[in-house]
């Protein structure tokens, strides 16, 4: 890489689930990478294989906090995503997504930085459309469990349409749809870790409601390729919103019945309540990222699965926890932190 195309580059929710695979691809490309994040959900271990890289930097801080620093990218992820963990404390979960935006906006806007807002699907709500395409509004409730994420998320879209009309900001809003896959924590609580915890521990597996809602899945390194062609790939005209997600759509109880298939488990499944204005049906219209990016999903849900399926196999196990998340990776090449210095 020539020197002139390394970037300095800021992600938020860095030790997050996706935010340290994003982490590992652009220290992969080059660039210098500063992770930030409060450790909220991320952990440390996402990231410790990286700690004595020499272009990665980490910085323990809550993106609510106003932040000084000099950078050329700014990836926001910085959110808890899973609804246990976000509804654990929704005040503060608001506060993530809109002061976080402010202040990476703000920040962006001082330093003249690209900047990437991780947005969700959750932006449709429980959608009356589907799949869902980038025009539609959404079919959001304003005030029960879910709506510090949906509409804190709906807000941090705003500010970043708003940062651009107003400054010029040059941004781009990706819209993500339900992204698995290895290095996820055992207790994130979203569904597809919940099963495959489950399974492998012959643990009752738990399926909300009669599990007829349906979920479409999409792995890891197919949802940071589609990441990284929108932030790199695409001209400055185009903002989004651009969903990325996998447009196989699945019901609950089908994902239940693969995952103990694949396992081999002697897990039952069990019924429990449905969660208030848990979506009925969700999955990606992808047109837009098919013909901005040239992107769809390569990963099938059953090799995703497998991998996933391995990893939490060897993390249960005891096995080797860099070696049992960094081992799967079905898409970009495996990252050997050596070999880019
Ligand atoms: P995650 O919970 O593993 O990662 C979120 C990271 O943000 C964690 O490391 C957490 O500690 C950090 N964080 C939370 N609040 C913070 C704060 N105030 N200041 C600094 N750091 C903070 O979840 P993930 O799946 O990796 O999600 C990453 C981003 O992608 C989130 O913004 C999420 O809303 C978005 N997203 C993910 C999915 C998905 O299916 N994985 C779907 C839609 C949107
Ligand atoms: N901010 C930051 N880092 C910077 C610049 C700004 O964290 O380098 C934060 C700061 O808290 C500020 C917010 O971003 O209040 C919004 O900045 P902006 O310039 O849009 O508005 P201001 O509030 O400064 O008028
Ligand atoms: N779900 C489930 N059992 C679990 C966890 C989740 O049946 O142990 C269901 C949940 O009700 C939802 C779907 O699986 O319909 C996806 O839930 P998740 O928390 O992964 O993400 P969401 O898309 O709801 O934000």
């Amino acid at each position: 890489m020539k020197e002139l195309e390394r970037k300095a580059i800021l992600v938020t929710g860095g030790a997050g689930f996706l935010g340290s695979h994003l982490c590992e691809r652009l220290l992969a490309m080059g660039h210098e990478v500063i992770c930030l994040d409060n450790f909220f959900t991320g952990t440390r271990r996402n990231i410790e294989h990286l700690l004595d890289h020499p272009r990665f930097e980490l910085i323990r801080h809550d993106v609510t906090m106003p932040l000084y620093i000099e950078v050329d990218e700014i990836f926001n992820f910085a959110c808890p995503a899973s609804p246990i963990h976000y509804q654990r404390d929704p005040v503060q979960t608001t506060k993530t997504s809109v002061h976080g935006a402010i202040n990476m906006l703000g920040l962006a806007k001082r330093v003249k930085a690209k900047i990437l807002q991780a947005s969700t699907s959750e932006v449709y709500g429980d959608p009356k459309i589907h799949p869902q395409p980038e025009a539609y509004w959404g079919h959001v409730n304003p005030c029960g469990y879910r709506s510090c994420y949906d509409e804190g998320k709906r807000c941090a879209e705003t500010l970043f349409f708003d940062y651009h009309r107003q400054h010029q900001l040059r941004i781009k809003v990706m819209r993500i749809f339900n992204t698995y896959g290895p290095g996820m924590h055992p207790n994130d609580g979203r569904v597809v870790s919940n099963f495959i915890v489950q399974a492998l521990r012959n643990q009752p597996i738990t399926v909300f409601g009669q599990g007829q809602q349906t979920r479409s899945f999409c792995y890891r390194d197919d949802l940071i390729e589609g990441c990284l062609r929108l932030m790199h790939d695409t001209p400055d005209s185009f903002t989004g919103p651009l969903n990325l997600g996998n447009p196989h759509e699945f019901t609950v109880l089908s994902l239940a019945e693969l995952i103990i298939r694949m396992t081999g488990s002697r897990s039952e499944i069990v019924h429990q309540p449905l969660p208030a204005d848990d979506p009925v049906q969700r999955c990606p219209d992808i047109s837009l990222a098919r013909a901005q990016l040239g992107w769809s999903p390569t990963v099938s849900l059953e090799d995703g699965l497998r991998s996933t399926i391995a990893y939490f196999e060897a993390l249960l196990n005891g096995g080797d926890f860099q070696a049992a998340r960094g081992l799967h990776s079905l898409v970009s090449n495996p990252v050997n932190m050596h070999v880019h210095q």
